[in-house]
């Protein structure tokens, strides 16, 4: 009855340490398994304007559609909604001394950024401040079945 390939699609994903080093460049590793934060404006993603999907960098989990991107101008890729609220999670941080809410891909706990409150007031008023370094793109016409 269990089929093997789904219970890993769905279940959640947890490799060590090691695995993640070698599985991940440098700057991946750096930003999603020890919380860092990429250089604005650094990452390729934040001039991405196709259709498609933006996944998790470390597990393959969709995370963001590119419908919900938006230019915030802020130098990191930005979306006012997660694909599904279950495709993130959300966790306090008080590490710069001021309240904000880390965002983690619910898969595999990579940190991928902030959400914050400034968004479009238009559609969620959220803004999910990523780095683009924990995200891949797929674009659209590469899409299985979508
Ligand atoms: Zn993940």
């Amino acid at each position: 009855m269990t089929d093997p390939a789904r219970t890993e699609m769905t279940g959640k994903v947890a490799l060590s340490d090691t695995e993640w080093r070698a599985k991940l460049t440098p700057e991946q590793y750096r930003i999603t398994r020890q919380h860092g934060t990429e250089r604005a404006g650094s990452s390729p993603l934040n001039g991405e304007k196709r259709r498609g999907m933006f996944q998790c960098v470390c597990c393959g989990a969709p995370l963001f559609s590119s419908l919900a991107k938006f230019d915030s101008g802020t130098g990191w890729p930005s979306f006012d909604r997660p694909l599904e609220e279950t495709a993130v999670s959300e966790h306090a941080d008080r590490s710069l001394f001021v309240q904000r809410t880390e965002v983690r891909c619910a898969r595999c706990e990579a940190h991928l950024g902030h959400v914050f409150a400034d968004g479009p007031h238009a559609t969620t008023g959220l803004r999910y401040c990523i780095n683009g370094a924990a995200l891949s793109f797929k674009p659209e016409d590469k899409l299985e079945g979508a």
